[in-house]
């Protein structure tokens, strides 16, 4: 059996490296603390909301 995390869409996040930004395409999910306040933060799961801190599962 599998359990599939509800994925809400496919986030592109910028990553910053010594060359530049490299966009990746990654499972996000919005942080529901920023979605209170209005604003459509993503955050990969398992991270931390890079706005607030909060974690998202
Ligand atoms: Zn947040």
């Amino acid at each position: 059996m599998c359990q599939q995390l509800p994925i809400d869409k496919i986030a592109v996040l910028s990553m910053y490296d010594m060359d530049g930004v490299t966009t990746v395409p990654v499972p996000g999910r919005r942080c529901p603390a920023c979605l209170e306040r209005g604003q459509t933060v993503w955050v990969i799961p398992g991270k931390c909301c890079p706005t607030c801190g909060t974690p998202v599962n």
